[in-house]
């Protein structure tokens, strides 16, 4: 396996994806899925070009925060995030994809008031109502949006979606479009600008161009780059 090789041909299928939709390449972000990666692994995925990380468990977020293993690139939180864990993640990355619930916001605006910060968050969707996931489901959207709208110390970025794994081309852009149009929804019932909402954070190794086609801004993408991960044997997060 060629990181370096896997990182530019990523890169250059999202830029040819894009260019496809008519958007402009720039628009979409390349974010490396860096569960169970090593430290040395991390360092050199952004050495070969990868601008921001996502990080799944916080367990590993904080090793590679203390190793330094991310210099030079920008941090996401992209897992499951339970309340209890809230201090370990918040001020420390950039932007927490996982927000699905009230309880796990207000935790975050208060810590993020208690360090004197506004955290960035997206809010993940069940997008295809899915038992064993994440995320609140398509009819909780409005008024959790609502609700991170009106926290002082969260600042709402967008959305972000993991549907099922597809394994067939086209399987999963029913889910990107809706996804787009919930953001599109939000944006249309916000009552000012005072915040950049215009983030749809989805797409992974097996279905990113489709989620470029229908316009996601932040692909997470592990396999594609890293190759097969070993099977998980412990708690998920
Ligand atoms: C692991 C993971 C990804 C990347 O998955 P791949 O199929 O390996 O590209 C993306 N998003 C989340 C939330 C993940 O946990």
């Amino acid at each position: 396996m060629d990181l370096t090789q896997n990182v530019k041909a990523v890169q250059e299928k999202i830029a040819a994806a894009a260019l496809a939709a008519g958007r402009d390449p720039a628009e979409v972000t390349l974010c490396a899925a860096t569960k169970v990666q090593t430290d040395d692994t991390v360092r050199a995925a952004v050495a070969a070009g990868i601008r921001v990380c996502g990080e799944n468990r916080v367990q590993e977020l904080t090793a590679h925060l203390e190793a330094d293993a991310y210099a030079g690139a920008e941090v996401h939180f992209i897992g499951h995030l339970q309340t209890n864990k809230v201090r370990q993640v918040v001020g420390r990355v950039a932007l927490i994809h996982s927000v699905d619930s009230e309880k796990l916001l207000r935790a975050i605006d208060a810590q993020a008031d208690k360090l004197g910060l506004i955290q960035d968050v997206l809010l993940e969707v069940n997008v295809a109502r899915e038992e064993s996931k994440g995320g609140i489901l398509p009819e909780g959207l409005p008024a959790l949006a609502e609700l991170a709208l009106g926290c002082p110390h969260v600042r709402l970025r967008g959305l972000m979606a993991i549907p099922p794994v597809s394994t067939v081309t086209g399987e999963n852009r029913k889910y990107f479009a809706e996804m787009r149009h919930f953001l599109v929804d939000i944006i249309g019932k916000m009552s000012d600008n005072h915040s950049v909402v215009d983030c749809l954070s989805m797409g992974m190794s097996g279905d990113y161009e489709d989620a470029i086609a229908e316009g996601a801004t932040l692909v997470r993408v592990g396999t594609a780059l890293f190759g097969p991960r070993p099977p998980v044997t412990g708690p998920a997060h």
